[in-house]
């Protein structure tokens, strides 16, 4: 009997050491996204079709909030309507340090 159940408490014991682990880790490593990554994302076409040269939408709206965006056209088929809305929605969301994203239309 001793022979099984050694073994399970060690299996048991070594996965909630490494459960705990995990959930520590998670927390401590969590990396907070801008959340104006996700807004931008929201007012884009979102078809993933990576005209922009970006792998999808998603990183083309990273890709505005870090700065490399020059300009929204770089997006080929958004259209007038997409572009403002994410103009307007940047004018009324700065960032933590009161600064702006400046992007051409
Ligand atoms: S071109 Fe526009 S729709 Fe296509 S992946 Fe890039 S951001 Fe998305």
């Amino acid at each position: 009997m001793l022979d099984i159940v050694m073994p399970i408490t060690t299996l048991a014991v070594l996965g909630g050491l490494l459960g705990f682990g995990l959930a520590f880790a998670a927390e401590k490593l969590k990396v907070e996204a801008d959340p104006r990554i996700n807004s931008i994302h929201d007012r884009l076409p979102n078809l993933d079709c990576g005209a922009c040269g970006y792998p999808g939408c998603a990183a083309f709206a990273e890709g505005v909030v870090e700065g490399e965006v020059e300009s929204l056209s770089q997006c080929k088929p958004a259209n007038a309507k997409h572009k403002t809305a994410i103009l307007e929605y940047l004018k009324k969301n700065p960032a933590e340090d009161g600064s702006y994203i400046q992007v051409k239309q």
